[in-house]
């Protein structure tokens, strides 16, 4: 790569480019159809449109998460396999799946990324592993409670980090951080 050019004729000379992908939603076919849209087709927590009998699931959509008063749109595979899910049953008439934690994981060569809860308005970060060995998870707190878990070669943080955050207990953030308590304690507790 020399350069990039711009649609209005603007040269930049560079040597690597980051391609930024999903960024703008593409929701023409609901506005075309006239569903009710707001960066995405706005849709219940079934994924039940403005329209009726028209639901929407995955990255089109814009709705209320769990850990979130505003709607927002999740680009991420498990955020859509949950939006199908709640969409089936809607649309089969069965009960509705409890919502879900939002969460996503990422392969990146050798490292295995997951991340649950919304980042944001967390007042202390609280780590546990050993960033140099790349294995490390970050709890992401607010007046106590875990709002987000970030970590890396760590599944077994992230389950655990994850379960909280669905039970939305207070933590102990001292036991938190301190690796001799297991987290399968801090979760049975
Ligand atoms: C480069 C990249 C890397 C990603 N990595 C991850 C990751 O590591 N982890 C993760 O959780 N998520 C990742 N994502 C996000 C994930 O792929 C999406 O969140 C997920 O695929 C959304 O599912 P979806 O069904 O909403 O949309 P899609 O999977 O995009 O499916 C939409 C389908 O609709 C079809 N379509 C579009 N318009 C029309 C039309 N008018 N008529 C008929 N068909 C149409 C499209 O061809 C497509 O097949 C990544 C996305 C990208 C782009």
């Amino acid at each position: 790569v020399q350069a990039v050019v711009l649609s209005d004729g603007e040269r930049i000379a560079c040597d690597r480019v980051l391609v930024g992908i999903g960024a703008v939603p593409e929701d023409r076919l609901g506005r075309d159809a006239g569903l009710a849209c707001e960066d995405g087709v706005v849709v219940d927590a079934q994924g039940a449109t403005s329209a009726e009998r028209v639901w929407v699931a995955g990255d089109m959509t814009c709705r209320c998460v769990e850990g979130s008063e505003a709607r927002r749109r999740l680009e991420s595979i498990p955020s859509a396999t949950e939006q199908a899910r709640q969409v089936a049953a809607a649309i089969a008439g069965a009960s509705s799946p409890a919502p879900e934690v939002p969460w996503f994981w990422s392969d990146q060569f050798e490292l295995k990324l997951q991340i649950c809860g919304l980042l944001g308005g967390e007042d202390a970060v609280t780590a546990r592993g050993d960033p140099a060995a790349d294995r490390f998870a970050l709890f992401h707190t607010a007046a106590g409670r875990l709002i987000a878990v970030e970590a890396v070669n760590s599944p077994r943080d992230f389950m655990a980090g994850k379960t909280l955050l669905r039970e939305r207990r207070p933590v102990d953030l001292h036991r938190l951080g301190d690796e001799s308590v297991s987290l399968r304690e801090l979760v049975a507790a």
